[in-house]
């Protein structure tokens, strides 16, 4: 007996673009994308990988800094629900096929110490605007048939250790938020995934973890060492990419063995 398994696709169509074989056409060749975060660090080598590869990309920050390297550019701080509907306002004008949420604050505190206000910019800052950006962005996507989200959690989306509640709530959130997004909308061909990284040589990790930190931290990491921004870069660019036809709703760790050893 043949067993049928699903609807023949109607829910789930193949891709419209495919790469054949010999094709130097790498999959964001001319899509518009969306980095928020570019000003430095993860972000910003994801927005060099984009237009390194083709794509027509726009950035955000808190300031003008980085603008004069994208072809748009939207100062936006997503710790003001008005900085977060700028942004929303500039998804409206640029109508992306592609968004990045990389944009992302953490202030390691311990459990009593938490300040509840920052607790609400931190959620903020790295759960409502990607909502809201997401928000924004589907429905073009919807109407072009294909849309890609990448938002970049953490290895504390998926573990967690002291003085971390703030940041792992707002990074398990955003998983359980993409998550959803990637099931209501995979009909359409709108694929969202969170990459989440281990330990990146930026501000952010120097800024917390110091010298000694990152030295005590590098016995944990079987690989040994922090990973450069366009390690992380390259990934999200192929996920984001025509080349990404079949994974939607995962959370990708690229940290060095760490949550895994
Ligand atoms: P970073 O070097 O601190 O850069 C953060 C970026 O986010 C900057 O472009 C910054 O813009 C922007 N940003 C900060 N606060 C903002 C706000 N209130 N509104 C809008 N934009 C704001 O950070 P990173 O290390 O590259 O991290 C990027 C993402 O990866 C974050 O989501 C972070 O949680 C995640 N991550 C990082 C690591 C790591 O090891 N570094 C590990 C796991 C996950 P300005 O320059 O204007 O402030």
């Amino acid at each position: 007996m043949q067993i049928q398994i699903g609807a023949p696709s109607i829910r789930y169509p193949t891709p419209t673009i495919m790469n054949k074989p010999g094709d130097v056409m790498n999959g964001v060749q001319n899509k518009k994308v969306l980095v928020t975060g570019t000003s430095r660090g993860i972000g910003r080598a994801i927005a060099q990988e984009f237009a390194r590869n083709g794509a027509h990309v726009f950035g955000t920050a808190t300031s003008e800094s980085s603008h004069s390297e994208f072809e748009g550019f939207c100062v936006a701080d997503f710790s003001t629900r008005a900085g977060i509907q700028q942004c929303v306002e500039f998804v409206g004008e640029i109508q992306p096929d592609i968004v990045i949420n990389n944009a992302g604050i953490n202030s390691p505190a311990s459990f009593e110490s938490i300040d509840s206000d920052r607790f609400l910019e931190i959620q903020q800052v790295n759960v409502l605007a990607p909502m809201e950006i997401c928000r924004a962005a589907i429905p073009f996507m919807v109407a072009n048939s294909w849309g890609r989200v990448v938002n970049i959690s953490s290895v504390w989306s998926k573990i967690s250790k002291e003085h971390r509640a703030p940041y792992s709530a707002s990074k398990f959130a955003l998983d359980g938020l993409t998550l959803a997004l990637a099931i209501e909308y995979a009909q359409h061909n709108v694929l969202a995934n969170c990459v989440a990284p281990g330990f990146v040589d930026t501000d952010m990790t120097r800024g917390i973890l110091g010298d000694d930190g990152i030295k005590n931290l590098l016995r944990n990491v079987p690989i040994g060492r922090l990973a450069q921004p366009d390690e992380i870069a390259k990934f999200v660019v192929w996920l984001a990419s025509e080349n990404n036809t079949y994974i939607t709703g995962q959370n990708i760790a690229v940290d060095g063995g760490f949550t895994r050893a």
